[in-house]
């Protein structure tokens, strides 16, 4: 992605005509320090002037070129306040939220780790550990537990919705058109601007991006120093849409990532967990599970089908009296049994003979039986 700091080079800044027009007035008026000293004020006004234009300027064109690079354009109206002085620089444009954001699991330099808060697990919220899949009913609370080596400075944890499936990645997970109606009960304590997100952080201090040019929604939160005593620092979230939802997610299989960042938007970390926002969590993670272990079964590593199990004895008995019933139907007459037999018979002694050995048990006898029957 292309850095805003490649436009800081001030040479680039500097526009044409107010450095021919310096350079004009030295050659005109010779060495600075011969000048007369209201020429010299003038030069040093015009010369501060000219500082501060090239800093508008640069300022302008930064802030340009984070919208055309899609900059979240909330981040950007704060940190026009924020960075409101000419020598500060924004910072790097975040990429956790682009069109194809990384989905590898990072613990990064910090050991970032996350945790489904089970305390709160029920009939509404339900955390599969083999699937690493969340099941949860829409507008319920979940409670997330983050955990990482401590830094130095302020860290954010960023939770992003997406969707799983490679047809469907690039596509930004938005509400449904049914829920995100204004009037809609859901919607009673939902900020407007905030009724295009599934994600909700029930946080004070939560920070909603939109990137402009994923058009991907995703919730930010300081993340707190762990309180005395305890494992993890709790943020809870909510999902406003459900997985069926149509015209919104529509069935399609999705995940949150969540990304450890620093204040620049740099990620120290990533996880990531599968969610589903369905009407019975129970119902669909005991189905899902079974589902996974069935085709577990089916699979060993490297995707090769396991072997056939033994066959059953019941089946052996009821093909052993259909072959009885079979050569019944067959030999109809004496002879033609003699005849098979004698074939039988010569067909074995030419195999043992190719092969170069001596007969089985279980050959011999059939020998000794074919022998008593063409005797017979
Ligand atoms: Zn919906």
């Amino acid at each position: 992605m292309a850095e805003s700091g490649s436009i800081t080079d001030e040479s680039l800044l500097l526009p044409d005509v107010v450095t021919s027009d310096c350079e004009e007035f030295l050659n005109r008026y010779g060495p600075f320090d011969d000048l007369p000293d209201t020429i010299k004020d003038e030069y040093s006004a015009d010369q501060t002037c000219l500082r501060n234009s090239q800093s508008a300027f640069h300022n302008v064109l930064c802030q340009e070129s984070l919208l055309s690079e899609g900059y979240c354009t909330q981040q950007l109206a704060a940190q026009h306040s924020q960075y409101n002085g000419l020598s500060m620089v924004p910072p790097p444009i975040p990429t956790a939220t682009s069109e194809m954001p990384s989905t590898d699991e990072y613990p990064g330099p910090h050991n970032f780790e996350i945790e489904v808060d089970s305390k709160f697990a029920g009939r509404n919220l339900m955390y599969s550990s083999s699937l690493n899949k969340l099941f949860i009913t829409v507008n319920r609370v979940m409670y997330m537990g983050f955990r990482c080596t401590s830094v130095a400075s302020d860290v954010y944890v960023r939770a992003l919705l997406i969707y799983s499936e490679a047809q469907h990645f690039k596509e930004p997970v938005v509400r449904c058109v049914f829920h995100k109606v204004p009037k809609h009960d859901l919607n009673k304590d939902v900020d407007i601007e905030l009724i295009e997100y599934v994600l909700h952080a029930d946080h004070s201090k939560a920070i909603y991006d939109k990137d402009v040019r994923s058009g991907r929604h995703s919730v930010r939160v300081a993340l707190d120093r762990l309180q005395a005593g305890a494992e993890w620092v709790t943020v809870p979230y909510r999902f406003m849409c459900k997985s069926s939802c149509d015209g919104g997610m529509n069935r399609r299989l999705t995940e949150v990532i969540f990304t450890l960042e620093s204040e620049r938007g740099d990620v120290l970390g990533r996880r990531k967990m599968k969610v589903r926002i369905c009407s019975c969590p129970k119902r669909d993670k005991d189905k899902e599970e079974a589902d996974a272990a069935n085709n577990e079964n089916q699979t060993v590593s490297g995707g090769k089908r396991k072997l056939a199990p033994h066959p059953d004895p019941r089946n052996e008995q009821v093909t052993k009296r259909k072959c009885e019933g079979f050569l019944q139907q067959i030999f109809l007459t004496k002879e033609d049994f003699l005849d098979a037999t004698v074939l039988a018979e010569a067909r074995l002694k030419r195999r043992l003979c190719d092969e170069n050995r001596n007969p089985s048990e279980e050959e011999k006898i059939l020998l000794k039986k074919y022998e008593n029957d063409l005797k017979h």
